[in-house]
């Protein structure tokens, strides 16, 4: 019997369509996975209901392709394990029980306002996602913040995104990737650091096959990716050494003359201070520090030195770093200061993880104001209040606590009341194990989610059941700033909601509905979110509704009112005139000295872990990917841990055993898979296994707060032993 995998169109949605329920009507819809934003084709009967999808061939970003996920998107709709009423745990049995949404809501106030009064209004927290729409993700910021008097909330951003949210801003002045699509086909040279798109991010990397140029690939990782296999270098540095490296590639580009003097005099500022740094990154400082030969890294250096229009990406290797904010901005300063920035095919080009992380770090009202204002700034106040008609006293002046520090604020008892949204805590967190530990610690914790099973919802006091992608409207926006409407194809089960309707609901229970009249539906949302964006340089007050939206086949920011866009230039980039958002309209340099990685293997724990994504059938904690029959058979159905031949041996591992993989906080059981894509020293398992991250160490980036998911110390040893 073969185990070849062969799928059909028919394979894929809903299942087949049945010839009474031939399509009817489509309607377009950004997917709702990853941030490509992939436009699909939802097929749909003569009752208006999704029956099946097809990839849209006219939208400019997937160009009628999709991922296996995209292609089953409309499949975890319809799981047995939905939530489909409201879950109310029962004091005497201690289970989860159905209830009605007027006992959910009255649960959900007596509980949460009972910690306010007991505890103080900031001893309730949320937590939140990239994956919701921006129209929900603002109603809840400003529900949370303004109407609950909540300070301290935040969202899964923070282990996707928060890096490059800082690298940007102060860089750029602004969290602005500057990139269009457009540029994977017309570089010389792509660089990727930290970035495996051939499996995180398939149809960008179809977009880099079609690059006519026949460009230079270089890969920075330390293991041997799909996309490494695929490149023409690749540069397999030590886990954690990027920013030397990065500082010694700048070295040798300044030693080759390959620096713009003049664009850096015109348009940035401190690279004289960055040029006396980095001088003592020498190529045999860098070499020994990363473990790439010098050949390799005069090669690498030399390929850039060429190209007329290199093009830098990074995404989670770099993001999830205990020094990432200052590596994203060692790849930044690689762009400014040979010149490769606003040009077709250039840029330093952060790529997003989640669908709508960039909508979150615009709209999610945690780390800054709604529309990317400063919550420590009174005019940026008094503004934002004054859009929203509210007294601006309702908004806090304070920073809330990262994801991070919430979590600490559990432990010691500050915070007390927890509402999780679309998020999975229990099995994403870093040191996972740990979030299960701490959560007697809360009084009440309350998981809006779609499915009662994930790992977190089975903790939870209150479950509310909440409706999936496809099941409501609302706007994604995509890496390349592209806003992208995602529409309602099918009615959500039971009782489930939109997350929108939800945070009405609270809000009217709560007795703060009057502050939120104006966010009558998500379009009406939309409408005061562009006056939110209006003057800043997200600005999009130029779009007229969702219809417009679809029309131009999604719109990038910025669009401002009367900014003159055509349809000629739906895929654009910035920084074109060399001004960037900062206050004299120039780049900065910044720069630290590395240090050394957290949790560095010993003779206890010999082996370096490096976690990233397994297929490209599998998303996050596999709460809606796990769902599809056919997903599951892209997707291994074990954990697996990929060793070195030389380790194999040292650890008397063999190919296909069953082994156990020891960190100082967990372990976790996996089948061990023998292979050179790993270095020795390393070993590399999916994320996406829960077991997983009950071993990594939690460390973080001190300017971003992002967790270091990708390097700790651990030990694997066979079972037999
Ligand atoms: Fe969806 Fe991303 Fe796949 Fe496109 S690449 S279909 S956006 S998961």
């Amino acid at each position: 019997m073969t185990s070849e995998l062969v799928l059909r169109p028919g394979d894929f949605g809903l299942g087949r369509v049945p010839a009474r329920l031939a399509p009817a009507a489509t309607a377009k819809s950004i997917c709702g996975f990853c941030s490509t934003g992939c436009s699909l084709k939802i097929h749909l009967n003569a009752r208006g209901e999704a029956i099946n999808l097809t990839a849209d061939p006219d939208y400019p970003v997937n160009l009628g392709m999709a991922c296996p996920k995209g292609w089953e998107a409309l499949t975890p709709l319809v799981a047995p394990d939905r939530a489909t009423s409201p879950l109310l745990r029962h004091k005497a049995t201690g289970k989860l029980r159905p209830v009605t949404w007027e006992r959910a809501m009255a649960a959900f106030v007596e509980n949460f306002q009972g910690v306010q009064r007991r505890h103080g209004p900031h001893a309730l927290a949320f937590l939140s996602t990239g994956q919701i729409v921006m129209e929900e993700m603002a109603l809840l910021g400003a529900l949370a913040k303004f109407g609950m008097n909540m300070l301290h909330v935040d969202s899964n951003t923070r282990q996707c995104m928060a890096t490059s949210h800082v690298a940007y801003k102060q860089s750029f002045g602004f969290d602005a990737p500057p990139f269009t699509y457009a540029d994977f086909e017309e570089s010389d040279v792509l660089v990727f650091i930290g970035a495996n798109p051939c499996i995180a991010h398939p149809i960008m990397w179809q977009r880099v096959m079609m690059n006519r140029r026949s460009p230079a690939i270089i890969v920075i990782d330390p293991r041997k990716t799909e996309t490494a296999m695929l490149a023409t270098q690749h540069v397999a540095l030590r886990p954690k050494s990027d920013l030397p490296l990065l500082y010694g590639l700048a070295r040798l580009l300044i030693e080759r003359g390959a620096v713009k003097r003049d664009y850096l005099a015109a348009h940035t500022t401190g690279f004289a201070e960055f040029e006396q740094f980095v001088a003592a990154f020498t190529l045999e400082r860098t070499a020994a520090e990363s473990g790439v030969p010098s050949a390799d890294l005069t090669r690498c250096a030399e390929s850039i030195a060429r190209g007329e229009r290199v093009s830098f990406w990074w995404t989670m290797g770099v993001n999830q770093s205990h020094e990432a904010t200052r590596t994203a901005q060692a790849i930044i300063n690689l762009a400014l200061m040979t010149g490769n920035i606003g040009r077709p095919g250039t840029g330093a080009n952060s790529i997003t993880g989640q669908c709508n992380a960039m909508g979150s770090r615009l709209f999610g009202n945690a780390t800054s104001l709604l529309g990317g204002y400063d919550f420590g700034d009174a005019a940026h106040r008094a503004h934002v209040a004054g859009i929203l008609g509210i007294d601006p006293a309702r908004i806090p002046a304070e920073q809330s606590w990262a994801y991070d520090e919430i979590i600490d604020g559990i432990e010691r008892g500050d915070i007390r009341g927890l509402w999780v949204i679309a998020t999975n805590t229990a099995h994403s967190w870093i040191n996972s194990g740990r979030f299960a530990a701490i959560r007697r610690r809360l009084d009440f914790l309350v998981v809006q989610d779609m499915y009662a099973t994930t790992e977190t919802a089975r903790m939870a006091d209150l479950v509310l059941p909440a409706a999936g992608w496809g099941e409501k409207d609302g706007v994604f926006i995509n890496s390349e700033r592209r806003l992208g409407v995602t529409r309602k194809v099918a009615r959500a089960p039971g009782a489930a909601l939109s997350d929108f309707a939800i945070f009405q609901l609270v809000a009217e229970a709560w007795g703060c509905g009057a502050m939120f009249r104006a966010w009558r539906s998500p379009e009406a949302a939309f409408q005061i979110l562009k006056e939110l964006s209006r003057g800043q340089p997200c600005d999009f007050s130029g779009i007229g509704d969702y219809a417009h939206i679809e029309e131009r086949g999604g719109i990038q920011w910025p669009f401002p009112e009367a900014g003159g866009q055509t349809t000629a230039d739906n895929e654009r980039r910035l920084f074109a005139d060399g001004k960037f958002f900062t206050a004299d309209g120039r780049a900065e340099f910044h720069f630290d000295e590395p240090r050394p990685m957290p949790e560095p293997p010993d003779a206890d724990y010999p082996l370096i872990l490096l976690t990233g994504r397994g297929s490209s059938a599998q998303w996050h904690t596999g709460s809606r990917t796990d769902k599809s029959a056919i997903l599951r058979k892209l997707a291994p159905t074990v954990l697996h841990v990929e060793i070195n031949p030389t380790d194999a041996a040292r650890f008397s591992v063999v190919d296909g055993a069953r082994v156990t993989v020891r960190s100082r906080r967990g372990t976790a059981e996996a089948v061990a898979f023998v292979t050179t894509v790993v270095q020795s020293g390393q070993v590399f398992m999916p994320m996406h296994f829960p077991d997983v991250n009950k071993l990594t160490f939690p460390s973080y980036d001190p300017h971003s707060r992002q967790p270091s998911y990708k390097a700790c110390a651990v030990a694997v040893t066979p079972h037999h032993r």
